[in-house]
């Protein structure tokens, strides 16, 4: 029996390469349902290509136009749409490809729903991961990382014994800027932080690579994942992105996982677990590389790294805040509303605004979600454009 595959975002740069991994799955996967924000005529082309009956756009004029033009199949539209996809495609898994906190509502129906979530949106585990984590444990439902750091932790992990990890390190590029003072990013442009070194991704990602609250992002969400307290949670700076992460043992051991950026073997692994199929990658020539070098993050010239640690270990609130106010400042910066350096400079003076309140349902966070917006928004207008 086939695998069936919901794929959530499938328009975005995680939600093609989902597409191609089903494709060459001989197969084992069936896709059974296609989801997009609002680009409504390549989801369509998608579901066309592929024979399938049910899209949902989150744009509701999206949606509409989608409809009319797309009469093979149903069109289901906004946030209840998205939550029927999920509930009445009778699928194995579904994998949450949707950029930003967006993406909370679809992990909460897929794991409310009892089915195993392949979880690209790591941001519904910063903003929501106590929560999600005890839904998940509650309906018996997996989460399996699609992040490629964390891919490689539950590679790692999944091999020993609990107990045995004492610590896990999570590389990071270091993005377009590693080696810069915080005054050579005076006045960089979008498209140098556009400029990511080593891996092709969507647009918010890439920026987040770039002031490294993407990593920032990523120890909360292994914070989460892999219950490891924060203090067990450290970050290497490695510009080659071949070793994708590492875990101490108490022996002394370190253990690595390497191999060449590509998300089609964290979206295979994560779609296929615990399985492994043929992807049609290149084998590490490790001559070839020569050397893999290390550094310390600087965390004065990327202080949202900081930022991120510090929310995580606030929890309650802090991490949706931290979350929402990265999602303004970025979206303001990308726009050329922000100065790069603004991005840290919004979410620092939102944290500071709003006091962290404990977490009693999603519906908090939904408010916290809205007050860190409409705070960072205002904060976007004091400052300076890029
Ligand atoms: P992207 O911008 O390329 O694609 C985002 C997708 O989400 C698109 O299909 C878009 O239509 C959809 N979308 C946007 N807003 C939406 C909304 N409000 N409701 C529903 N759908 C919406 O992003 P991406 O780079 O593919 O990243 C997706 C997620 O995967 C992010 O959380 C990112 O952090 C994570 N991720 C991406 C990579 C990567 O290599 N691209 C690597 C690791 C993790
Ligand atoms: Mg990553």
């Amino acid at each position: 029996m086939p695998r069936r595959v919901v794929i959530l975002g499938s328009t975005g740069s995680i939600g093609v390469q989902a597409l191609d991994v089903v494709a060459r799955s001989g197969g084992e996967l069936e896709l059974v349902a296609l989801s997009a924000g609002s680009s409504w005529d390549t989801v369509v082309e998608q579901a066309r290509e592929r024979g399938i009956n049910r899209i949902a756009l989150a744009d509701p004029d999206a949606a509409a136009l989608a409809a009319e033009a797309w009469t093979e199949g149903e069109v289901l539209s906004g946030p209840d749409g998205l939550v029927a996809l999920i509930t009445e495609s009778d699928c194995d898994v579904v994998l949450n490809a949707i950029v930003g906190s967006a993406g909370l509502l679809a992990t909460v129906a897929t794991l409310g729903e009892g089915i195993d979530l392949a979880l690209a949106n790591k941001e519904s585990l910063v903003v929501g991961g106590e929560l999600v984590g005890q839904l998940a444990e509650a309906t018996g439902a997996a989460i399996i990382p699609v992040d490629s750091e964390h891919s490689a932790l539950h590679q790692l992990i999944g091999a020993e014994k609990p107990g045995t990890v004492e610590r896990l390190v999570l590389t990071a590029s270091g993005g377009p800027f590693r080696g810069r003072t915080r005054s050579e990013l005076t006045g960089v442009t979008v498209a140098d932080a556009l400029a990511h070194p080593t891996w092709a991704m969507g647009g918010k990602i890439t920026i987040d690579s770039a002031t490294l609250m993407n990593k920032g992002l990523e120890v909360i969400e292994a914070h989460h994942l892999f219950g490891t307290p924060y203090d067990r949670i450290e970050v290497v700076v490695h510009p080659q992105s071949i070793i994708h992460s590492l875990i101490g043992l108490c022996d002394g051991a370190t253990l690595a996982h390497l191999g060449y950026p590509d998300m089609r073997v964290p979206i295979s692994y994560a779609l296929h677990y615990p399985e492994r199929v043929d992807v049609p990658v290149a084998a590490l020539d490790l001559p070839a590389l020569g050397a893999l070098t290390f550094e310390e993050p600087d965390l004065e010239t990327f202080p949202c790294l900081r930022l991120a640690r510090e929310a995580g270990l606030a929890g309650g609130t802090a991490p949706c805040t931290l979350n929402a106010a990265n999602e303004v400042a970025v979206h303001a910066f990308l726009s050329g509303r922000l100065a790069f350096l603004g991005i840290a400079e919004v979410i620092e003076a939102t944290l500071d605004q709003l006091e962290v309140r404990q977490l009693h349902s999603f519906e908090s966070l939904t408010e916290a979600d809205a007050r860190a917006r409409s705070v960072a928004s205002l904060l976007v207008q004091e400052r300076p454009a890029a």
